[in-house]
């Protein structure tokens, strides 16, 4: 067995392909957390006094993010204080999301973190059930049109939180593949919003995404080592098409090439600062709802007409 290539004292369990590292499990996790604390720092996400919201679904992502900010927020040498509180947006998908608010109610009075909850009943006047059920001739995906819903829930959970910027936990897995698919759409506009940390005014606060640098198998492997009870079922009205296939292909050339991955992210992260000085920067305020928009009505509101007119749910 080959000893911890970093503690030399332990024999190493992980084997970080694209670094030539062979971790023990404690050097794995300090190895992991120091990686998020330096993309906090590089693109400086988080401000001392600051108060964060982290988005938290209930999935391995989110519960790491969190018990990895707060780790970095109390431990010892912690330069930046900041408070937490964990925004929590229940779709109303019956049987799924329950499990995984449980999960995040579980890790936050463990912390001691707040946690926030906000519903599409309260907020649209539908559950996601009952949004997408209906189903002859939609021209829309179930996650475009959850994911539409899902922006403006965690804004609206970020303004009853009182929060200066909201965390996402999207890893690195997640940007490349984010970006791959944008390419392969055409949908150039979109590279510029691929930031790890957006000031500009597309959102009512700040953006950032802290987990940008860690590949998602680590993600993995660190809510395994925390012990932190995560949901492992997938949302019933997933529905991935291209992007599982994007998936696929960048595992297999980051097999058959360790580091491909985070050599595309570094590409993705050039290109992206360089589109988004062209980025246009006229936003207005939808006449409905008053929300940041790019046309007169916003596309929250565009879809809650959708979904009226469909099943007579929302409709006023
Ligand atoms: Fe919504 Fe899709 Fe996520 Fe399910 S998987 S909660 S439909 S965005
Ligand atoms: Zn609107």
């Amino acid at each position: 067995m080959v000893d911890c290539s970093r503690c030399g004292l332990k024999p190493s369990y992980y084997a970080r392909r694209y670094s030539g590292e062979n971790l023990c499990a404690g050097c794995f996790e300090e190895t992991t957390v120091d990686k998020v604390r330096r993309t906090i720092s590089k693109y400086g996400m988080l401000r001392h006094g600051e108060k964060v919201g982290v988005a938290v679904s209930g999935g391995k992502d989110s519960l790491s993010l969190l018990k990895i900010l707060h780790g970095l927020s109390v431990g010892p040498g912690s330069g930046t204080k900041y408070e937490l509180v964990a925004l929590t947006v229940d779709e109303g998908v019956a049987g799924y999301r329950d499990e995984a608010i449980e999960h995040a109610r579980a890790l936050c009075g463990e912390l001691g973190v707040e946690l926030v909850l906000v519903s599409y009943s309260e907020l649209f006047g539908f559950s996601l059930d009952q949004a997408l059920d209906w189903k002859d001739g939609r021209e829309l995906s179930s996650c475009s049109m959850c994911g539409v819903f899902r922006r403006r829930a965690i804004d609206e959970a970020a303004a009853k939180a009182k929060v200066d910027v909201v965390a996402t936990a999207h890893n690195l897995d997640d940007y490349v593949q984010t970006f791959m698919m944008n390419l392969l759409h055409g949908d150039v506009e979109r590279l510029s919003w691929l930031d790890p940390s957006t000031y500009d005014d597309d959102f009512p606060v700040r953006r950032v995404k802290p987990l940008t640098e860690v590949y998602e198998e680590e993600v993995a492997l660190y809510a395994f080592l925390s012990k932190i009870p995560f949901q492992s079922a997938s949302c019933p009205y997933m529905h991935e098409g291209l992007r599982s296939e994007v998936r696929d292909y960048l595992n297999e050339l980051e097999a058959k090439h360790p580091g491909m991955k985070n050599t595309l992210l570094k590409s993705s992260l050039s290109l992206t600062s360089k589109l988004k000085q062209f980025k246009p920067k006229e936003k207005m305020l939808c006449f409905k709802c008053g929300g940041i928009s790019s046309s007169e009505v916003c596309g929250v509101c565009r879809m809650k007409e959708l979904v009226a007119e469909h099943t007579g749910f929302g409709a006023k």
